[in-house]
């Protein structure tokens, strides 16, 4: 027989683990309906740049639940301090915790859980509508497993992240010989440094320059090179008054916002959170090089104003066509292997663009509490977490959003058109701070 529940969160990231939390403070019985489902066998953050060193560019008051419930038991805070280590947090200095820490507490909050459930190892493969009662009216998703199983939601909420780009130019190399930044640690290991003596590092931002300087350190006789086809590395554009943008409170500006409007903040605030690096790597970088020249040490060349143009293999290289925009001169690049900064698609996920389309839907959008916007006929809730930047702001898929966002998902979940308010009756134990307007 089919499991019947009335959510199902695909994907076990910082937005549907804020999502649980939201459910079990504010919802006790529709958390007992919940299943979360992750197709790893564990947690972790941003897996494939998990590098120890590495900090999150966000503060750590920015965690799964204290802009919604600050005194929720599932904060940064208290995860210190469950495991002994909130004097030494509080002893660094920063308001930044290492990207690792921030993996751990992840984990530690899905375990921490007392009713959703969390199952791993599970790869959603698809979710199409169907009609309990045979009227035509879409009030259950059927949702599929890459195992063969399948279970009926009265909702979905899907927080898959996003998908690596990696740009035609390079899809025809031997995937030996090129690693995305979103597999970056797993496959690093496995380089051998014998023979890769030439690296190429292809991207401008942050994850790219973090690929050159772990090759940089870990292979100390191979030679990194940087393409990018900007003017030269750069910091992220930071100011108190532009960070604002980044406050959950922001949001409804933003959505009431006009196109027009909404556009020209994402693009102002492009460089806040894209095609920038830390302080930190920025220095890092720079210092190292400027010793490197003291030294005579050429191992790290930055090719700026550089197009790849095309990539091919050769005498067991790999050739890469580069274009030097300022010098205007087309020249042939030979190396080991390369690595892609390239950051995600711009389109959503597969996942979210088959489901919709299973409902009719092409032009996809959400509407101010994440559920898609359907034809009336289907009354089976869909959320989108994390792909919503063009109506909901820059911040739609990073960290500093999310704690007040799941607790408005949480919301319409417990709203009579999500179908669960009779199980709203322990609900509202005054933990949620934001009730819909409406
Ligand atoms: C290198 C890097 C550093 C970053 N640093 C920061 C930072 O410092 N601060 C910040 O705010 N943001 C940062 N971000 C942005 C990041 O997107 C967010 O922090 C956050 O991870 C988004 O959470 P999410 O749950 O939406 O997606 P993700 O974290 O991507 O999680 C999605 C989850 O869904 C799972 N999944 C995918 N498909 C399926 C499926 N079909 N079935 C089941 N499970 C599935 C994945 O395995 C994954 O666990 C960073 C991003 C990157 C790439």
């Amino acid at each position: 027989m089919e499991t019947h529940m009335s959510v199902v969160a695909v994907g076990a990231g910082p937005a549907n683990l804020a999502l649980a939390v939201a459910v079990e403070e504010m919802a006790p019985d529709l958390a007992e309906e919940t299943l979360l489902v992750e197709q790893h066998d564990d947690i972790a953050w941003q897996r494939g740049m998990l590098l120890p060193w590495t900090q999150s560019q966000v503060g750590f008051l920015k965690d799964l639940v204290t802009l919604r419930n600050p005194r929720s038991r599932y904060s940064f805070v208290n995860y210190l301090h469950s495991i002994g280590r909130l004097d030494d947090f509080i002893n660094l200095g920063s308001s930044l915790p290492f990207r690792l820490e921030v993996s751990a507490y992840l984990q530690w909050v899905a375990k921490s859980l007392e009713r959703v459930q969390v199952e791993y190892g599970r790869s959603v493969t698809a979710i199409t509508p169907m009609s309990s009662r045979g009227d035509g009216i879409s009030d259950l998703w059927k949702v599929q497993f890459d195992t063969g199983e399948v279970i009926r939601a009265r909702n979905v909420v899907i927080g898959v992240g996003r998908v690596a780009r990696i740009p035609g130019t390079f899809q025809d190399l031997p995937t030996d010989r090129l690693i995305h930044s979103t597999d970056f640690v797993s496959r690093v290991t496995q380089v051998d440094p014998e023979a890769v003596r030439r690296v190429v590092v292809v991207g401008g931002a942050q994850s790219a320059a973090e690929m050159l300087w772990t090759m940089y350190q870990r292979f100390p006789a191979t030679e990194c090179r940087m393409l990018m086809r900007s003017a030269g590395l750069r910091g992220y554009e930071s100011s108190a008054f532009t960070n604002e943008l980044y406050f959950p409170s922001f949001v409804d500006q933003f959505h009431a916002g006009s196109a027009e409007t909404r556009a020209q903040l994402l693009q102002e605030m492009h460089r806040t959170n894209y095609a920038g690096l830390a302080p930190g790597m920025l220095d890092a970088l720079y210092r190292q090089m400027y010793q490197d020249r003291l030294t005579g040490d050429t191992r790290i060349v930055m090719h700026t104003l550089t197009d790849v143009l095309a990539t091919r293999m050769e005498d067991d290289e790999v050739v890469l066509t580069v274009h030097d925009r300022l010098r205007r001169t087309t020249d042939e690049l030979r190396a080991d292997l390369v690595l892609l900064g390239t950051g995600f698609e711009q389109d959503k996920p597969s996942l979210i663009r088959q489901t919709a389309a299973s409902v009719g839907v092409h032009d996809i959008a959400v509407d101010r509490y994440y559920r898609m916007v359907t034809a009336e006929s289907v009354t089976a809730g869909c959320y989108l977490q994390g792909v919503n930047e063009e109506t909901h702001g820059i911040a739609d898929s990073l960290i500093s959003v999310l704690a007040v966002r799941a607790g408005e998902i949480a919301t319409d979940l417990l709203s009579p058109r999500a179908g669960t308010s009779a199980l709203a009756v322990t609900a509202a134990n005054g933990l949620s701070t934001e009730g819909k307007g409406d």
